[in-house]
Protein backbone atom coordinates (compact mmCIF):
# COMPACT_ATOMS: atom_id res chain seq x y z
CA UNK A 1 0.00 0.00 0.00
CA UNK A 2 1.62 3.69 -0.92
CA UNK A 3 1.93 6.00 1.99
CA UNK A 4 -1.84 7.87 2.73
CA UNK A 5 -2.08 12.01 1.90
CA UNK A 6 -2.28 13.98 4.97
CA UNK A 7 -4.24 17.36 5.26
CA UNK A 8 -1.95 20.75 5.45
CA UNK A 9 -0.82 21.34 8.92
CA UNK A 10 -3.64 24.09 10.19
CA UNK A 11 -6.12 23.13 7.63
CA UNK A 12 -8.84 20.80 9.31
CA UNK A 13 -11.69 18.74 8.13
CA UNK A 14 -14.68 19.03 10.01
CA UNK A 15 -16.66 15.45 10.23
CA UNK A 16 -19.93 14.37 11.66
CA UNK A 17 -18.60 13.25 14.97
CA UNK A 18 -15.91 15.40 16.39
CA UNK A 19 -12.00 13.60 16.73
CA UNK A 20 -9.22 15.25 18.17
CA UNK A 21 -7.56 15.85 14.89
CA UNK A 22 -11.06 17.31 13.40
CA UNK A 23 -12.35 18.83 16.25
CA UNK A 24 -15.71 21.02 15.46
CA UNK A 25 -17.86 18.31 14.44
CA UNK A 26 -20.15 19.58 10.91
CA UNK A 27 -23.57 19.70 13.51
CA UNK A 28 -22.01 22.93 15.26
CA UNK A 29 -21.07 24.52 12.10
CA UNK A 30 -24.57 24.15 10.92
CA UNK A 31 -26.35 24.91 14.16
CA UNK A 32 -24.20 28.20 14.09
CA UNK A 33 -24.97 28.63 10.35
CA UNK A 34 -28.62 28.74 11.04
CA UNK A 35 -28.21 30.81 14.05
CA UNK A 36 -26.18 33.73 12.08
CA UNK A 37 -28.57 33.69 8.95
CA UNK A 38 -31.56 34.63 11.49
CA UNK A 39 -29.84 37.03 13.40
CA UNK A 40 -28.60 38.94 10.45
CA UNK A 41 -31.92 39.00 8.98
CA UNK A 42 -33.25 40.53 12.12
CA UNK A 43 -31.04 43.76 11.65
CA UNK A 44 -31.79 44.14 7.32
CA UNK A 45 -27.73 42.91 6.45
CA UNK A 46 -27.87 40.89 3.09
CA UNK A 47 -25.39 38.53 1.89
CA UNK A 48 -22.31 38.95 -0.45
CA UNK A 49 -19.89 36.49 -1.76
CA UNK A 50 -16.46 37.06 -3.23
CA UNK A 51 -13.56 34.62 -4.36
CA UNK A 52 -11.08 32.85 -2.53
CA UNK A 53 -8.30 34.47 -4.48
CA UNK A 54 -8.04 37.76 -4.65
CA UNK A 55 -5.00 40.37 -6.21
CA UNK A 56 -2.09 40.76 -3.99
CA UNK A 57 -2.28 44.57 -4.26
CA UNK A 58 -5.88 44.20 -3.18
CA UNK A 59 -4.45 43.22 0.41
CA UNK A 60 -1.15 45.36 0.30
CA UNK A 61 -3.53 49.12 -0.18
CA UNK A 62 -6.30 47.58 2.27
CA UNK A 63 -5.09 45.95 4.65
CA UNK A 64 -1.61 47.85 4.79
CA UNK A 65 2.03 47.15 3.90
CA UNK A 66 3.47 46.95 7.41
CA UNK A 67 0.79 44.75 9.00
CA UNK A 68 1.43 41.62 10.25
CA UNK A 69 -1.11 39.82 7.64
CA UNK A 70 0.55 41.25 4.56
CA UNK A 71 4.29 40.99 6.35
CA UNK A 72 4.50 37.81 7.37
CA UNK A 73 0.66 35.69 6.74
CA UNK A 74 -0.32 36.18 3.43
CA UNK A 75 -0.24 32.96 1.47
CA UNK A 76 0.70 34.25 -2.15
CA UNK A 77 2.07 33.08 -5.21
CA UNK A 78 2.45 33.66 -8.82
CA UNK A 79 -0.09 33.00 -11.26
CA UNK A 80 1.80 30.03 -13.32
CA UNK A 81 -0.73 31.11 -16.33
CA UNK A 82 -0.38 34.61 -16.52
CA UNK A 83 2.12 35.57 -13.83
CA UNK A 84 -0.69 37.62 -12.05
CA UNK A 85 0.39 37.88 -8.41
CA UNK A 86 -2.39 36.35 -6.00
CA UNK A 87 -3.40 35.51 -2.76
CA UNK A 88 -5.77 33.37 -0.66
CA UNK A 89 -7.68 36.04 1.31
CA UNK A 90 -6.19 37.06 4.59
CA UNK A 91 -9.04 38.31 5.25
CA UNK A 92 -13.04 39.57 4.47
CA UNK A 93 -13.13 43.70 4.21
CA UNK A 94 -11.13 44.45 1.31
CA UNK A 95 -12.55 42.18 -0.82
CA UNK A 96 -15.82 43.29 -0.12
CA UNK A 97 -15.35 46.87 -0.52
CA UNK A 98 -13.69 45.83 -4.04
CA UNK A 99 -16.72 44.19 -4.74
CA UNK A 100 -18.59 47.17 -3.63
CA UNK A 101 -16.81 49.93 -5.83
CA UNK A 102 -16.23 46.90 -8.81
CA UNK A 103 -20.39 47.05 -9.32
CA UNK A 104 -21.32 50.85 -7.69
CA UNK A 105 -23.19 49.26 -4.72
CA UNK A 106 -21.41 52.54 -2.97
CA UNK A 107 -23.02 55.20 -5.26
CA UNK A 108 -25.47 57.20 -3.37
CA UNK A 109 -26.38 54.27 -1.11
CA UNK A 110 -26.19 52.81 2.06
CA UNK A 111 -25.36 48.92 2.30
CA UNK A 112 -25.92 46.95 5.43
CA UNK A 113 -23.39 43.61 3.83
CA UNK A 114 -22.34 40.08 5.69
CA UNK A 115 -20.24 37.09 4.21
CA UNK A 116 -18.67 34.25 5.84
CA UNK A 117 -16.31 31.52 4.23
CA UNK A 118 -12.38 30.37 4.71
CA UNK A 119 -9.56 32.81 5.51
CA UNK A 120 -5.58 32.12 4.97
CA UNK A 121 -3.16 33.09 7.12
CA UNK A 122 0.46 31.56 7.32
CA UNK A 123 0.59 31.78 10.87
CA UNK A 124 2.05 28.90 13.80
CA UNK A 125 -0.95 26.57 14.35
CA UNK A 126 -2.70 26.44 17.77
CA UNK A 127 -5.95 25.99 19.17
CA UNK A 128 -8.21 28.76 18.16
CA UNK A 129 -5.23 30.21 15.58
CA UNK A 130 -5.44 27.77 12.08
CA UNK A 131 -4.12 28.74 8.54
CA UNK A 132 -6.95 28.43 7.32
CA UNK A 133 -10.25 29.71 9.44
CA UNK A 134 -13.07 30.73 8.88
CA UNK A 135 -15.20 34.17 9.69
CA UNK A 136 -18.31 35.74 9.72
CA UNK A 137 -17.85 39.45 8.20
CA UNK A 138 -20.32 42.21 8.34
CA UNK A 139 -19.96 45.79 7.18
CA UNK A 140 -21.96 48.67 6.82
CA UNK A 141 -21.34 51.83 4.40
CA UNK A 142 -22.47 54.95 3.77
CA UNK A 143 -23.26 55.71 7.94
CA UNK A 144 -21.09 58.63 9.32
CA UNK A 145 -23.19 58.37 12.38
CA UNK A 146 -21.85 56.43 15.66
CA UNK A 147 -25.40 55.04 16.00
CA UNK A 148 -24.22 52.16 13.32
CA UNK A 149 -21.21 51.76 15.55
CA UNK A 150 -23.04 50.53 18.86
CA UNK A 151 -25.75 48.55 16.65
CA UNK A 152 -22.58 46.66 15.25
CA UNK A 153 -21.35 45.82 18.59
CA UNK A 154 -24.92 45.79 20.45
CA UNK A 155 -25.69 42.91 17.70
CA UNK A 156 -22.79 40.76 18.69
CA UNK A 157 -24.30 41.05 22.00
CA UNK A 158 -27.32 39.84 21.08
CA UNK A 159 -25.59 36.70 19.14
CA UNK A 160 -24.10 35.58 21.77
CA UNK A 161 -27.67 35.35 23.29
CA UNK A 162 -28.68 33.88 20.74
CA UNK A 163 -26.37 31.23 20.70
CA UNK A 164 -26.38 30.90 24.39
CA UNK A 165 -23.51 31.91 25.42
CA UNK A 166 -22.03 33.80 28.45
CA UNK A 167 -19.48 35.77 30.21
CA UNK A 168 -17.77 37.57 26.36
CA UNK A 169 -16.00 40.57 27.58
CA UNK A 170 -16.07 44.19 25.04
CA UNK A 171 -13.11 46.36 24.96
CA UNK A 172 -13.66 49.58 23.19
CA UNK A 173 -11.09 52.64 22.22
CA UNK A 174 -11.34 55.42 19.68
CA UNK A 175 -8.31 55.69 17.36
CA UNK A 176 -9.64 59.58 16.27
CA UNK A 177 -9.48 60.96 12.73
CA UNK A 178 -6.55 60.80 10.46
CA UNK A 179 -5.31 64.42 11.72
CA UNK A 180 -5.61 63.47 14.95
CA UNK A 181 -3.74 60.27 14.50
CA UNK A 182 -1.24 62.36 12.93
CA UNK A 183 -0.85 64.51 15.56
CA UNK A 184 -0.32 61.75 17.92
CA UNK A 185 2.12 59.70 15.88
CA UNK A 186 4.38 62.60 15.46
CA UNK A 187 4.66 62.68 19.60
CA UNK A 188 4.92 59.02 19.85
CA UNK A 189 7.43 58.25 16.87
CA UNK A 190 9.86 61.40 19.19
CA UNK A 191 9.07 59.17 22.57
CA UNK A 192 9.85 55.84 20.84
CA UNK A 193 12.66 57.47 19.62
CA UNK A 194 13.70 58.20 23.03
CA UNK A 195 13.57 54.22 23.99
CA UNK A 196 14.76 52.72 21.02
CA UNK A 197 17.27 50.79 22.96
CA UNK A 198 14.88 48.67 24.91
CA UNK A 199 12.90 48.15 21.55
CA UNK A 200 12.49 44.83 20.48
CA UNK A 201 13.36 43.56 16.74
CA UNK A 202 9.51 44.23 15.90
CA UNK A 203 9.70 47.48 17.65
CA UNK A 204 12.49 48.75 16.19
CA UNK A 205 11.13 47.29 12.81
CA UNK A 206 7.81 49.49 13.17
CA UNK A 207 8.88 52.69 14.96
CA UNK A 208 8.39 54.57 11.70
CA UNK A 209 6.25 52.56 9.61
CA UNK A 210 3.73 51.56 12.44
CA UNK A 211 4.06 53.41 15.81
CA UNK A 212 0.66 52.12 17.38
CA UNK A 213 1.41 48.76 16.67
CA UNK A 214 4.63 49.48 18.91
CA UNK A 215 2.35 49.79 21.44
CA UNK A 216 0.22 46.70 20.72
CA UNK A 217 3.20 44.14 22.14
CA UNK A 218 2.77 41.26 24.52
CA UNK A 219 6.51 41.76 25.56
CA UNK A 220 7.00 42.22 29.07
CA UNK A 221 10.06 44.08 28.78
CA UNK A 222 8.21 46.60 26.56
CA UNK A 223 4.61 47.49 28.69
CA UNK A 224 6.11 50.22 31.12
CA UNK A 225 7.47 51.47 27.99
CA UNK A 226 4.31 51.06 26.58
CA UNK A 227 1.99 52.44 29.56
CA UNK A 228 3.84 55.79 29.96
CA UNK A 229 3.56 56.44 26.13
CA UNK A 230 1.55 59.43 24.76
CA UNK A 231 -2.30 58.57 24.89
CA UNK A 232 -4.11 59.16 21.81
CA UNK A 233 -6.70 60.15 23.72
CA UNK A 234 -5.56 62.99 24.63
CA UNK A 235 -5.04 64.17 20.85
CA UNK A 236 -8.82 63.31 20.11
CA UNK A 237 -10.70 66.63 18.93
CA UNK A 238 -14.38 67.28 19.59
CA UNK A 239 -15.91 65.60 16.24
CA UNK A 240 -14.13 62.53 17.60
CA UNK A 241 -14.99 62.85 21.03
CA UNK A 242 -18.79 62.98 20.30
CA UNK A 243 -18.83 60.47 18.39
CA UNK A 244 -17.20 58.15 20.69
CA UNK A 245 -19.30 59.70 23.31
CA UNK A 246 -22.89 58.95 21.60
CA UNK A 247 -21.22 54.97 20.78
CA UNK A 248 -20.85 54.58 24.73
CA UNK A 249 -24.50 56.37 25.60
CA UNK A 250 -25.91 54.05 23.20
CA UNK A 251 -24.27 51.14 24.63
CA UNK A 252 -25.02 52.41 27.88
CA UNK A 253 -28.68 52.63 27.37
CA UNK A 254 -28.76 49.27 25.74
CA UNK A 255 -27.49 48.07 29.57
CA UNK A 256 -24.09 46.41 27.35
CA UNK A 257 -20.83 46.78 29.74
CA UNK A 258 -17.66 47.53 28.48
CA UNK A 259 -14.43 48.94 29.14
CA UNK A 260 -12.28 51.55 27.82
CA UNK A 261 -8.58 50.40 26.53
CA UNK A 262 -6.81 53.32 25.17
CA UNK A 263 -4.08 50.46 23.78
CA UNK A 264 -6.31 48.86 21.63
CA UNK A 265 -5.20 49.42 18.16
CA UNK A 266 -6.17 46.45 16.15
CA UNK A 267 -3.95 44.97 13.63
CA UNK A 268 -5.03 46.40 10.97
CA UNK A 269 -3.82 49.79 9.18
CA UNK A 270 -7.29 51.27 8.26
CA UNK A 271 -9.28 51.52 11.19
CA UNK A 272 -10.57 54.84 12.57
CA UNK A 273 -12.61 56.10 15.69
CA UNK A 274 -14.22 53.55 17.42
CA UNK A 275 -12.29 49.74 17.24
CA UNK A 276 -13.83 47.54 19.64
CA UNK A 277 -13.11 43.75 19.89
CA UNK A 278 -15.00 40.79 22.13
CA UNK A 279 -12.66 38.62 24.05
CA UNK A 280 -12.79 35.28 26.36
CA UNK A 281 -10.95 34.29 29.14
CA UNK A 282 -11.98 30.61 28.37
CA UNK A 283 -9.66 29.88 25.25
CA UNK A 284 -6.55 30.83 26.62
CA UNK A 285 -4.18 33.32 24.55
CA UNK A 286 -6.79 32.99 21.74
CA UNK A 287 -8.89 35.18 23.42
CA UNK A 288 -10.64 37.41 20.80
CA UNK A 289 -13.88 36.11 18.81
CA UNK A 290 -14.76 39.43 17.15
CA UNK A 291 -13.13 42.51 16.30
CA UNK A 292 -14.03 45.60 14.23
CA UNK A 293 -14.32 49.29 13.93
CA UNK A 294 -15.18 51.78 11.55
CA UNK A 295 -12.75 52.72 8.54
CA UNK A 296 -14.55 55.98 6.89
CA UNK A 297 -10.49 56.08 4.46
CA UNK A 298 -10.78 52.37 3.05
CA UNK A 299 -13.13 52.82 0.51
CA UNK A 300 -11.27 56.02 -0.87
CA UNK A 301 -7.89 54.15 -0.47
CA UNK A 302 -9.10 50.86 -2.72
CA UNK A 303 -10.38 53.60 -5.39
CA UNK A 304 -14.03 54.55 -4.65
CA UNK A 305 -15.20 57.65 -3.61
CA UNK A 306 -15.12 58.45 -0.15
CA UNK A 307 -17.69 56.58 1.85
CA UNK A 308 -17.38 55.96 5.62
CA UNK A 309 -17.47 52.07 6.54
CA UNK A 310 -17.78 50.22 9.61
CA UNK A 311 -17.61 46.53 10.41
CA UNK A 312 -16.63 43.31 12.36
CA UNK A 313 -15.22 40.03 11.87
CA UNK A 314 -16.04 37.16 14.06
CA UNK A 315 -13.53 34.02 14.34
CA UNK A 316 -15.86 31.00 13.87
CA UNK A 317 -13.83 28.38 14.84
CA UNK A 318 -13.08 30.17 18.11
CA UNK A 319 -16.79 30.45 19.24
CA UNK A 320 -17.91 27.07 18.18
CA UNK A 321 -14.86 26.19 20.76
CA UNK A 322 -16.34 28.33 23.49
CA UNK A 323 -19.99 26.77 22.63
CA UNK A 324 -17.98 23.57 23.32
CA UNK A 325 -15.88 25.12 26.77
CA UNK A 326 -19.76 26.05 27.63
CA UNK A 327 -21.42 23.01 27.29
CA UNK A 328 -23.68 24.29 24.69
CA UNK A 329 -24.69 21.79 22.14
CA UNK A 330 -26.82 22.19 18.99
CA UNK A 331 -30.32 20.50 18.68
CA UNK A 332 -30.13 16.94 17.71
CA UNK A 333 -31.41 16.62 14.02
CA UNK A 334 -31.82 13.25 14.35
CA UNK A 335 -34.25 11.51 11.66
CA UNK A 336 -37.95 10.74 12.34
CA UNK A 337 -37.97 7.21 10.73
CA UNK A 338 -35.29 4.33 9.96
CA UNK A 339 -37.46 2.37 7.32
CA UNK A 340 -36.11 -1.60 7.62
CA UNK A 341 -36.42 -3.73 5.04
CA UNK A 342 -35.46 -7.26 3.74
CA UNK A 343 -35.89 -9.29 0.71
CA UNK A 344 -36.38 -8.07 -2.96
CA UNK A 345 -39.96 -7.15 -3.40
CA UNK A 346 -40.01 -5.51 0.60
CA UNK A 347 -36.51 -3.53 -0.78
CA UNK A 348 -38.18 -1.89 -3.74
CA UNK A 349 -41.72 -1.31 -1.19
CA UNK A 350 -39.25 0.34 1.41
CA UNK A 351 -38.16 2.48 -1.70
CA UNK A 352 -41.16 3.85 -2.69
CA UNK A 353 -42.43 4.37 1.46
CA UNK A 354 -39.61 6.35 1.94
CA UNK A 355 -40.21 8.55 -1.16
CA UNK A 356 -43.45 8.86 0.18
CA UNK A 357 -42.36 9.90 3.60
CA UNK A 358 -39.62 12.26 2.63
CA UNK A 359 -42.53 14.02 0.52
CA UNK A 360 -44.82 14.28 3.63
CA UNK A 361 -41.73 16.43 5.01
CA UNK A 362 -40.27 13.48 7.38
CA UNK A 363 -36.86 12.90 7.24
CA UNK A 364 -36.09 9.11 6.62
CA UNK A 365 -33.13 6.98 6.89
CA UNK A 366 -33.52 3.99 4.14
CA UNK A 367 -31.75 1.18 4.94
CA UNK A 368 -29.66 -0.22 2.61
CA UNK A 369 -26.99 -3.22 2.22
CA UNK A 370 -30.07 -5.97 3.72
CA UNK A 371 -28.36 -7.29 7.04
CA UNK A 372 -31.16 -9.66 9.63
CA UNK A 373 -33.65 -7.31 11.07
CA UNK A 374 -32.29 -7.26 14.00
CA UNK A 375 -29.12 -6.46 12.93
CA UNK A 376 -31.14 -3.16 11.61
CA UNK A 377 -32.98 -2.43 14.33
CA UNK A 378 -29.73 -1.52 15.89
CA UNK A 379 -28.70 0.34 13.29
CA UNK A 380 -32.41 2.18 13.73
CA UNK A 381 -31.68 2.70 17.44
CA UNK A 382 -28.19 4.16 16.61
CA UNK A 383 -29.56 6.67 13.99
CA UNK A 384 -31.80 8.08 17.03
CA UNK A 385 -34.84 8.04 14.73
CA UNK A 386 -37.89 8.44 16.40
CA UNK A 387 -39.79 5.50 14.82
CA UNK A 388 -39.10 2.20 13.04
CA UNK A 389 -40.81 1.21 9.80
CA UNK A 390 -40.29 -2.37 9.15
CA UNK A 391 -41.39 -3.87 5.71
CA UNK A 392 -40.38 -7.47 5.24
CA UNK A 393 -41.91 -9.68 2.40
CA UNK A 394 -45.36 -10.32 3.12
CA UNK A 395 -45.88 -6.61 4.32
CA UNK A 396 -44.72 -5.82 0.74
CA UNK A 397 -47.11 -8.46 -0.44
CA UNK A 398 -50.17 -7.23 1.74
CA UNK A 399 -49.30 -3.82 1.48
CA UNK A 400 -48.62 -2.95 4.73
CA UNK A 401 -46.32 -1.70 7.27
CA UNK A 402 -45.06 -2.44 10.84
CA UNK A 403 -44.40 1.07 12.85
CA UNK A 404 -42.41 0.44 16.21
CA UNK A 405 -41.77 3.70 18.08
CA UNK A 406 -38.34 3.47 19.07
CA UNK A 407 -37.83 7.26 21.35
CA UNK A 408 -39.87 9.01 23.96
CA UNK A 409 -43.56 8.17 25.08
CA UNK A 410 -44.98 4.64 23.68
CA UNK A 411 -41.59 3.63 23.07
CA UNK A 412 -41.20 -0.57 21.68
CA UNK A 413 -45.15 -0.29 20.68
CA UNK A 414 -45.54 -1.76 17.11
CA UNK A 415 -48.71 -1.49 15.04
CA UNK A 416 -49.80 -2.42 11.62
CA UNK A 417 -50.92 0.07 8.93
CA UNK A 418 -50.96 0.29 5.21
CA UNK A 419 -48.59 1.82 3.52
CA UNK A 420 -50.32 4.71 2.53
CA UNK A 421 -51.64 5.50 6.35
CA UNK A 422 -47.86 5.77 7.64
CA UNK A 423 -47.29 9.34 7.20
CA UNK A 424 -50.63 10.63 8.45
CA UNK A 425 -49.99 8.85 11.76
CA UNK A 426 -46.55 10.06 12.16
CA UNK A 427 -46.85 13.37 11.65
CA UNK A 428 -50.13 12.99 13.92
CA UNK A 429 -48.12 11.56 16.82
CA UNK A 430 -45.42 14.14 16.35
P1 LIG B 1 -5.20 37.76 16.60
O1 LIG B 1 -4.74 38.94 17.38
O2 LIG B 1 -5.80 36.68 17.46
O3 LIG B 1 -4.16 37.25 15.63
P2 LIG B 1 -6.33 39.37 14.51
O4 LIG B 1 -6.35 40.73 15.07
O5 LIG B 1 -5.23 38.98 13.59
O6 LIG B 1 -6.42 38.29 15.72
P3 LIG B 1 -8.62 39.90 12.81
O7 LIG B 1 -7.86 40.10 11.58
O8 LIG B 1 -9.23 41.06 13.49
O9 LIG B 1 -7.75 39.04 13.86
O10 LIG B 1 -9.77 38.82 12.51
C1 LIG B 1 -11.02 38.79 13.22
C2 LIG B 1 -11.17 37.53 14.04
O11 LIG B 1 -10.84 36.37 13.29
C3 LIG B 1 -10.23 37.44 15.23
O12 LIG B 1 -10.72 38.18 16.32
C4 LIG B 1 -10.23 35.96 15.52
O13 LIG B 1 -11.39 35.59 16.25
C5 LIG B 1 -10.30 35.37 14.14
N1 LIG B 1 -8.97 34.94 13.68
C6 LIG B 1 -7.95 35.71 13.23
N2 LIG B 1 -6.90 34.95 12.85
C7 LIG B 1 -7.27 33.66 13.09
C8 LIG B 1 -6.62 32.39 12.90
N3 LIG B 1 -5.40 32.29 12.37
N4 LIG B 1 -7.30 31.27 13.26
C9 LIG B 1 -8.55 31.35 13.78
N5 LIG B 1 -9.20 32.50 13.96
C10 LIG B 1 -8.58 33.65 13.62
MG1 LIG C 1 -3.49 37.89 13.80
Amino acid sequence: MSKTIQSIKGMNDALPIANKAAPIPTPVWLHFEAVVRDWLAAYGYEQMRTPVLEYTALFVRGVGEHTDIVEKEMYSFEDSLNGDQLVLRPEGTAGCVRACIEHGLLYNQTQRLWYTGPMFRHERPQKGRYRQFHQVGVEAFGFAGAEVDAELIAMLADLWQRLGLTGLQLELNSLGDVAERAAHRAELIAYLEKHVDILDEDGKRRLYTNPLRVLDTKNPALQEMAENAPRLADFLGEESRAHFARVRQLLDDAGIAYTLNDRLVRGLDYYNRTVFEWTTSELGAQATVAAGGRYDGLVEQLGGKPCPGVGFGIGIERLLLLLEVQGINPPASNPDVYLINDGDAAGRAAFGVARALRAAGLKVVLHAGGGSFKSQFKKADASGARYAVVIGESEAEAGTANLKRLTGDGGGEQITLPQAGLAAQILAAA
